[in-house]
This record gives C-alpha cells, structure tokens and sequence, in this order.
C-alpha cells in the first residue's frame, strides 16, 4: 500500500538480540497533515478580510472623501467586519461541537414551532426574492437539543437561498417516510452540485466554487456544521444533486427522536 505511513524502532533487547517495533502511523500522519491543512485555511480567510479592511482604511486616510463616499466605505468594511465575526462565531460552533462528543440531549420540540422560526429567518434572508414554501406533512416532536437543530436547519435553508438565483424556489419540507423517520428536506432550483463535489462537501472549507461562497458570505464551515449536529442526534444528512437540476439536502432522524 503506497498511502501507508510505518514507523520502525529497534530497541537492544538481551543479548545481541534486537527488538523491532513496526507502528502504522497512517492515521496520525493523516490527522496532523488535517490540523496543518484547517490552520493554513483558517489563517487564509482571516487574512482576506483583515487586508481588504486595511485596504480601505489607507485610502479613507489618504483621500479626502465627501460624506457619501464615506458612507460608502464604512458599508463596506463593516461587511468585512461581519464576514470575520460570522467564521469566528462558525469555528467557535464547531470547536464546541467536535468537543462535545456524546448524543445531544432529548429535548422535545414542536416541528410547527422550529419551522415557524426557520421560516421567518428564511424570509429576512431571501427578502422576497426566492419562491419559498413551507410544508409540515406531520407536525410531530423531534427530540434533540434547540439550539443545534435551528442551526442545522437554518444552513441548509440559507444555503438553499443563498445559491438559488432570485424568483427560483426553494421548498422546505418535514414529512416522515415509511420507515417512521422524520426528514427535514429543503429543495431548490438553483445550480446542482457535480457527483465529484459531493461526497466532500461536508469537510471544513470545501467550497465548489470558491468566489461565489464568499460573495454570498458564506465561511466554507456550513455543512461541516450541520453534519457534526446530525452525527449528534443520529440523523444522516442526505444530498442529492446534479449540475442544472438543483439541489436538495435532508436530514434524516430515527424514529426514536420523534413523537407525536
Ligand atoms: P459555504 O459557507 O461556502 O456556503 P457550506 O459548508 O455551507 O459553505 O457549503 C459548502 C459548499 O457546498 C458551498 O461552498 C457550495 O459550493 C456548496 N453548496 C452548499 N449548498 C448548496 C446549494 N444549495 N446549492 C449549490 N451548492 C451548494
């Protein structure tokens, strides 16, 4: 196996005689090489922002700008500001969450309630430019912690948005399929995902098209979230897409975490 890493130690052991120590060490090679890879992306997009921010204070510095372009320049920075405090607040949210390694808690909450809620952040993201609908097939319990759930549902949906061209749909949806699972889907007519994209698309900073996810604001941390949060409440997150025939994302809970 040409990807596996050994690490070999002898040791004198008696009488010319030798004991050699074979470790795999594939794993550990692995995960350093991960943590060297997650501080190298986070540095980087951190320092977007911070020299953007600086490009604009050196010019406010040295231009005599009137008010309106003064004002201009402060929307501008702030926009910054904000992009560094959102993936500050995403790296706090999976720091806690890979620290945290046991079953959220079984806290029961109403569907129509946490749909309600998704659906009025929905609506202030999208502000009236996307079709959205908003369906509750059974309007059960799910068990689970609040906070985690309204935030694994409200990335999916802000993605949803986020990705779909204004006046195209974006259908959210909590049935429960034959098996008694709860599935909380969120469908949209935007650009599809290549098969190639998908199986990496929960891994921290992996963006399909790296312009556009920071254009729309995303931090890249997003499903890495929402997947950390599924593994929490044993769902599976579910993603079905092509290039051109939209997307859609399910989180899939068993049937212990619902009730009517
Ligand atoms: P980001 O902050 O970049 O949106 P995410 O982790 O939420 O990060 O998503 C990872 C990538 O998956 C995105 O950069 C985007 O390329 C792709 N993606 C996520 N949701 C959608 C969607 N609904 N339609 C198309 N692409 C999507």
């Amino acid at each position: 196996n040409a990807n596996l890493s050994l690490m070999l130690q002898i040791f004198p052991f008696g009488d010319q005689r030798h004991l050699l120590l074979v470790q795999d060490v594939t794993d550990l090679q692995k995960a350093d090489a991960m943590r060297r890879d997650f501080v190298a992306n986070v540095s980087h997009e951190m320092r977007t922002p911070i020299t953007v921010l600086m490009g604009f204070l050196e010019t406010m510095q040295s231009l005599d700008l009137d008010r309106s372009q003064q004002s201009q320049y402060f929307d501008m920075m702030m926009s910054q500001a904000q992009r560094m405090k959102s993936l500050v607040e995403d790296l706090l949210t999976l720091a806690n969450l890979e620290a945290n390694t046991s079953p959220a808690p079984l806290q029961e909450m109403s569907i129509t309630t946490l749909m309600a809620l998704v659906k009025n952040d929905a609506e202030a993201l999208s502000r009236g430019h996307h079709i959205l609908s908003f369906e509750i097939s059974n309007s059960n319990n799910l068990m689970g912690e609040e906070r985690e759930i309204l935030s694994a549902f409200g990335n999916l949906v802000s993605n949803a948005i986020r990705y779909t061209p204004e006046t195209a749909s974006v259908k959210v949806r909590w049935s429960v399929n034959e098996r008694g699972e709860g599935e909380f889907s969120v469908a949209d007519t935007g650009p599809g995902i290549a098969s190639e994209h998908l199986s990496r698309l929960t891994e921290r900073f992996y963006r399909v098209d790296r312009s556009r996810s920071r254009d729309t604001g995303g931090t890249g941390l997003g499903l890495a979230i929402v997947k950390h949060i599924a593994n929490r409440h044993q769902a599976q997150l579910i993603i079905t897409s092509a290039p051109g025939q939209g997307s859609t994302f399910t989180l899939r809970f068993p049937k212990e975490r619902i009730s009517e």
